[in-house]
């Protein structure tokens, strides 16, 4: 099969690392790309959000399956365009990437069909918002309707700060239109999970739960980052809790959107709140989660490339899939000031020699080719990822292999998937 896979991040890289394993690939071209998936296939120059070229690049190349990484070019229409000139697609359509791309039409939808979530409503204007925002009491959560870069959620501890929160939105328009609805909502306290699934718009194949570590600092300290960790399996989703998970949530939500017109075919990321009272949903994601993916695609014992063109033809999906029973534990390596303004174009050295440890892989993410070598060019720049037969295993594989490498400026956590050791 040919492939085409839009993006160039760390999940990418992961995605076409699993692909190239897949003895029905015959070629990959990836835009835009980076030097890590260069490796497996020829990168173009192309913007994961220009839908018209990539759609005469798919149609040129005789693309097979064309697989779309994030979620900017699936709100776009990207997925509808590529149906449209008939080219088989992984990823929803937009009206059905609503599901992460519009937070007010999530949570309606969990709304009306019963599926548990946090209490909330949804405000335009000010003095509303304000007001139900006393009904709630603190604390709680403010969040941006539209897509924010992950940032549009703001947790209130006081009512002045979401005062503040709702005047950054809705006043300020920090992030602009996507800002100017807003969805207020109960805090839930609980265990955070993310949970992934496989939907050709009919079924749904579980795939593995992981656990993300979004705070810069360790003990979950500082701002909220894209992501700097994570690990999978998730203590807190045993095989009960997922087929709780599977029949509250995830079954509920595939059949409302089919029944609502809007199938959705990709990966859903349920993100989830286990709280005392059940499983409930913290959020949706219309694709795989970034450092998520780096973390759950190696413990993924059967070749991915099928299963993504069942998701893209509407059927042949299987019921379950086998997992290595390994732990995965995975590390972002990121550059200084990230996540507020980094710095960039420095060296990356080590990095073969992490790669060679037992277990491990190291997915690009910000890097670039700068005069035969590799070099700094995002904010999060690689992924260290290791399987152990246990998490203990994994972690210490992990950051064994973390310091082989280095580049000037280079900070991570050291704490990633120490709370599931606690766990055990
Ligand atoms: P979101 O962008 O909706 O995933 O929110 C980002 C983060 O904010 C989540 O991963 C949670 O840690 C936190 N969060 C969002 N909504 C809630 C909620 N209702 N209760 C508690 N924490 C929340």
């Amino acid at each position: 099969m040919r492939v085409l896979l839009i993006g160039g991040g760390g999940r990418e890289h992961a995605l076409a690392w699993k692909l190239a394993q897949s003895p029905k690939l015959a070629r990959l071209i990836a835009a835009p790309g980076n030097p890590g998936i260069a490796r497996y296939g020829d990168c173009l120059p192309l913007k994961d959000t220009a839908v018209e070229p990539l759609v005469a690049l798919a149609a040129r190349e005789r693309i097979d399956l064309t697989v779309v990484g994030p979620e900017l070019p699936l709100a776009l229409g990207l997925a509808d365009r590529f149906r449209e000139a008939r080219l088989p697609v992984f990823g929803p359509s937009a009206a059905a990437a609503r599901l992460e791309s519009s937070k007010v039409f999530a949570k309606d939808l969990l709304a009306r069909h019963g599926i548990p979530t946090a209490h909330f409503q949804t405000f335009s204007e000010v003095e509303a918002a304000r007001r139900y925002c006393r009904e709630l009491a603190a604390p709680l959560v403010v969040k941006a309707d539209g897509l924010a870069a992950g940032k549009g959620a703001i947790v209130c501890k006081s009512l002045d700060e979401a005062d503040r929160a709702l005047a950054l939105c809705l006043e300020q328009r920090a992030f602009g239109a996507a800002g100017l609805r807003v969805v207020i909502e109960e805090f839930m306290v609980g265990e955070e999970a993310s949970f992934f699934v496989l939907s050709d718009g009919g079924h749904a194949l579980p795939l593995a739960a992981a656990q993300d570590h979004k705070t810069v600092f360790d003990g979950d300290e500082g701002p909220n980052t894209g992501g700097m960790g994570a690990y999978s399996p998730a203590p807190v989703i045993d095989e009960a809790m997922q087929t709780r998970v599977m029949a509250a949530i995830v079954l509920p939500t595939i059949a409302a959107m089919r029944r609502e017109g809007v199938p959705f075919q990709g990966v859903l990321y349920v993100g989830l709140m286990i709280t005392n009272e059940g499983p409930r949903v913290v959020e949706f994601n219309c694709r795989f989660g970034d450092p998520e993916c780096q973390a759950i695609l190696p413990r993924l014992d059967v070749d991915l490339l099928p299963l993504l063109g069942a998701v893209a033809d509407g059927h042949g999906l299987p019921s379950s899939l086998p997992w290595r029973a390994d732990s995965s534990a995975c590390v972002v390596l990121a550059s200084r000031g990230y996540p507020g303004a980094y710095e960039t174009g420095h060296a990356i050295r080590g990095l073969e020699e992490a790669e060679s440890q037992t277990g491990v892989a190291v997915f690009q993410a910000g890097t670039a080719a700068g005069d035969g070598k590799l070099v700094t060019a995002g904010g999060r720049v690689l992924g260290v990822q290791a399987l152990g037969r246990d998490i203990s295993e994994a972690i210490s594989r992990v950051y064994a292999a973390v310091d082989r490498i280095h580049f000037k400026g280079m900070h991570f956590r050291k704490d990633i998937g120490r709370k599931a050791v606690g766990r055990r």
